[in-house]
């Protein structure tokens, strides 16, 4: 197979994390047979010093000709005093907005390897973590209109407008129901039912949807429940569907659990087009430059890429089996390091992942 991997390394620890998992997908060509043509292009605070813009036309332009997007993270203190329009963040935002990117998959996993690091009670944990959330990236609150501040009665008031339409709901539960079938067919829909209106049709047209995923078993669960649930007994969960601003904050509050931040993988996918594929941590300017970061997360974002953007399962399960053989044998990076284990750098840990790769 011959794919096309526009690579946006962006900033702080983003390159030195974007080379292991290019280094991986290069192991996986070398060892199915298969044949990844990468460009580079830039984003993030990398692009303003460059070209003054956070997401250049020629970025927009790389990303829509690729088969798959591969990101590392962007931002750090250098760009913080810019103005918001050409904040390094808002190269993210408009990468997905350019290509669509309605819907963010973030798997949350408790490794047994692991399960040290989780900040659940042993008791809890040992039920096990393995739930991903499905986020609608581009509707809500965080886009609706109107919004803004103005004085009202002689008050500054600030206002936002969340809404969704039916079209909208549909499109993300059915990336849900599909998802549910590859793994343990429940879905649970997350919203405030009992008081929004615009989650009142949300779910209204998550059980329409659901007629044709009669197949995965679909509950429902208010928000304030849900992020109760999610500390409580996490194991109850398989997919979690939900809006942009629930899901911003559950898919954050299912990956801190887990205690691996430096773990966690992403896929944000269209109707059509190149998926796009990251961590979910930022660009950690604090070890940026000292080969300390952890690659693993954008290593199962590759993964995730192999599985959702070019159907090549066999491909993403080695992947994934080279990772948990590089953590049995006790190889750690400074963040989920534990006493007893191997400390070792960024390079190192990715290259024993290529070994445990084309080992396996
Ligand atoms: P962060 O995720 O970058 O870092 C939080 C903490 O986790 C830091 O101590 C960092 O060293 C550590 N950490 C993160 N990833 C790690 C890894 N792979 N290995 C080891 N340790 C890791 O979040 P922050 O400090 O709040 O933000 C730093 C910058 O990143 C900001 O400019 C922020 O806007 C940006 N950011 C970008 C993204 C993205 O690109 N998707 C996401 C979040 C934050």
């Amino acid at each position: 197979m011959k794919k096309t991997i526009c690579l946006l390394p962006g900033d702080g620890i983003g390159p030195e994390i974007l080379a292991q998992g290019v280094a991986v997908l290069k192991a996986v060509g070398q060892k199915f047979g298969h044949e990844f043509c990468m460009e580079e292009a830039l984003i993030g605070g990398a692009a303003i010093d460059a070209t003054g813009q956070p997401l250049p036309d020629a970025t927009v332009e790389t990303c829509r000709k690729a088969d798959a997007i591969f990101l590392a993270a962007v931002g750090g203190p250098k760009w913080d005093g810019l103005a918001p329009e050409i904040r390094p963040e808002k190269g993210l935002l408009g990468i997905r907005k350019a290509l669509g990117l309605f819907a963010n998959l973030r798997p949350a996993l408790l490794l047994p390897e692991l399960a040290g690091a989780c900040l659940l009670r042993a008791d809890v944990a040992a039920k096990g973590l393995d739930l991903i959330v499905v986020r609608e990236l581009t509707g809500d609150v965080y886009f609706g209109e109107p919004r803004g501040v103005e004085v009202r009665d002689g008050l500054r008031t600030g206002y936002n407008t969340m809404i969704y339409n039916e079209e909208e709901i549909r499109r993300i539960a059915r990336v849900a129901f599909e998802t549910a079938r590859q793994r343990n067919k429940k879905v649970c829909s997350v919203e405030k039912s009992n008081v929004l209106e615009s989650s009142r049709l949300w779910k209204e047209v998550v059980i329409e949807t659901h007629k044709d995923y009669a197949d995965v078993e679909l509950s429902h669960m208010y928000v304030d429940n849900a992020a109760m649930q999610l500390v409580r007994d996490p194991s109850q969960f398989d997919v979690i569907l939900t809006g942009n601003i629930f899901g911003d904050i559950l898919s954050d509050e299912a990956s801190v659990i887990t205690g691996s931040l430096g773990m966690l993988p992403s896929a944000s996918m269209g109707a059509s087009g190149p998926g796009l594929f990251e961590p979910i941590h930022g660009s950690a300017p604090d070890i940026a430059g000292q080969d300390k970061a952890n690659p693993l997360a954008t290593i199962l974002s590759a993964a995730m890429m192999l599985r959702l953007a070019f159907q090549l399962g066999a491909e993403a399960d080695a992947v994934e089996n080279a990772v948990r053989q590089t953590l049995r044998d006790g190889f750690r990076t400074g963040d989920i390091m534990e006493e007893g284990k191997t400390l070792v750098g960024c390079t190192a840990m990715g290259q024993k992942v290529v070994e445990r790769l084309l080992a396996g």
